[in-house]
């Protein structure tokens, strides 16, 4: 890793960089500032006061899944981490050495991920890490006279949103996102259930439990009756009206998924395609995927399968599942509130606040969703501090890469109808026409965005490293 002692090139750093939310966001962000030589405090109210998700009190918890999501060459989420890597993030490095296999899939032993970043961050000394709720931002009167980065999560508390609701002036917005179970290894019954990549391609990571068709009706039928968490129980006890929840698409409880028609789940987590049974030689008629949770693979999560029921209904409708009759459950699926500020009203494409240019959002919070988008808009924070400590002009990153199509993105949506994104390729800046209509391979053209994207982006870098020289 990256010795972070100053330069003799270095800007001498002006004013005070303090980072609030020591999540995936915060520390990316400390370390991008660090590598410049600058001294950064990172907030993190943990231990003293938890959040309805997080189980630890490391920096960098991962909450839900242990995907990073694809690594594919040529998808967006690769051009993402890419992009990041080129930038030497402190967090992908860590994904690296922490990685599980997953197929096409970057996933990390999730613990091993969160011990790593909060050694690497403890090791690092010019950043100083206070365990504390902040809770004003103390923006508009005599109070912290330095560069702050919001980076609270989705699960910011209360009186640091309210904060935020006062300044920017705008509505608190929320919508529901949920978490999937997670079983113990040596209970799954492994003659039942076995290991294939789709189509055969990649590495066989995967366990599969197949579904004959009256095993799928049954379980459809038994998720259609189960009862779901009433907001007097207490897991889901913060007052939020659950029945009329605006759920996240791409995060949708299998209830709510399974209420939207009898095949639905078949097309979507359940889907079968490319997954022949070695046992039978046919494609099930639907499957349920588990990939492996940690290194030492003692533990699976039960991909796709976040929901809202009772934990006791969970056990009995999960253990439908050919393969999981005997499982034991470490986590039940749950569902939370997310927080996030209506950015296109708000910010400017280096995450600064339009109205408190000293005032930087990032993580979820900012509009973007995901743990790699959190990452991606903690490293361009960092940047943006980092150029406002020194004096330095600040340059958001460019249109054509991935990190700019998110900014831009949050920036430019309807302010009216904003809801959050995942990095897709159609954020990304298109091929124009005359080119689109030449390459008619949809695999090069992709090839074509991704590289043009990844030049773009260090050529940024390079523009960045003259203003704001890394040690
Ligand atoms: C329940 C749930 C499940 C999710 N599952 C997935 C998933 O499977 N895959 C995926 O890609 N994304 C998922 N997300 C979305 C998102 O990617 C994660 O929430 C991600 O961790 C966001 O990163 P962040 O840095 O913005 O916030 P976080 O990682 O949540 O970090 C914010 C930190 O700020 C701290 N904090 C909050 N308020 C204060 C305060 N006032 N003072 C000091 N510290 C404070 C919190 O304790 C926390 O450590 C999920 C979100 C939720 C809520």
């Amino acid at each position: 890793m990256p010795n972070s002692q100053p330069s003799p090139r270095s800007r001498p750093q002006l004013i005070p960089i303090r980072i609030i939310g020591g999540g995936l966001a915060g520390p990316e962000a400390a370390w991008q500032c660090a590598r410049r030589g600058l001294a950064v405090t990172l907030y993190e109210m943990r231990p003293q006061r938890n959040t309805p998700a997080h189980e630890t009190e490391l920096l960098a918890e991962l909450v839900c899944s242990n995907s990073l999501k694809s690594d594919s060459e040529n998808s967006a989420p690769w051009l993402l981490k890419q992009e990041m890597r080129h930038a030497g993030s402190l967090l992908m490095d860590v994904a690296c050495r922490a990685a599980v296999p997953a197929g096409h899939a970057l996933a990390v032993d999730r613990l091993e991920f969160s011990r790593l970043v909060t050694e690497a961050i403890a090791a690092e000394p010019l950043i100083s890490v206070v365990r504390e709720e902040i809770t004003t931002l103390g923006f508009d009167d005599a109070g912290f006279d330095g560069v702050t980065i919001v980076a609270t999560g989705p699960l910011t508390s209360d009186a640091l949103a309210t904060e935020i609701q006062r300044l920017s002036g705008s509505e608190r917005l929320f919508f529901f996102d949920s978490i999937s179970p997670i079983v113990e290894a040596d209970s799954i019954d492994h003659s039942k259930v076995y290991r294939a990549a789709r189509y055969d391609k990649g590495t066989a990571d995967y366990i599969n439990c197949p579904m004959m068709r009256e095993q799928y009706e049954a379980f459809i039928a038994a998720l259609a009756e189960a009862h779901p968490v009433q907001p007097h129980d207490a897991q889901t006890a913060d007052g939020h009206d659950w029945d009329n929840a605006q759920y996240f698409e791409g995060c949708l409880p299998i209830e709510e998924i399974a209420r939207r028609g009898p095949d639905t789940l078949r097309f979507g987590p359940m889907k079968p395609v490319g997954l022949r049974d070695p046992h039978t030689g046919n494609i099930p008629y639907a499957v349920v995927q588990l990939r492996q949770e940690n290194l030492r693979a003692d533990s699976y999560n039960i991909v796709g399968f976040q929901n809202h029921l009772k934990f006791g209904e969970q056990a009995r409708i999960l253990r439908m599942i050919p393969g999981l009759e005997n499982a034991r459950f470490l986590r039940f699926g749950q569902i939370h509130r997310n927080t996030y500020i209506n950015a296109p009203a708000l910010l400017v494409p280096t995450l600064q606040m339009k109205q408190h240019p000293r005032l930087i959002f990032a993580g979820q919070l900012s509009g973007v969703e995901g743990y790699v988008e959190s990452i991606a808009t903690g490293l361009l924070a960092g940047l943006t501090a980092a150029a406002i400590a020194t004096g330095a002009e600040s340059i958001a990153a460019p249109r054509a890469s991935a990190h700019g199509s998110l900014t831009h993105y949050i920036c430019n949506a309807d302010p009216k109808h904003f809801q959050p994104a995942n990095i897709t390729f159609d954020l990304l800046e298109q091929l124009d026409e005359a080119t689109r209509r030449k390459v008619r391979d949809k695999k090069l053209r992709h090839q074509m965005v991704c590289e043009h994207a990844l030049s773009a982006f260090d050529s940024w870098l390079q523009q960045l490293a003259e203003l704001l020289p890394t040690s």
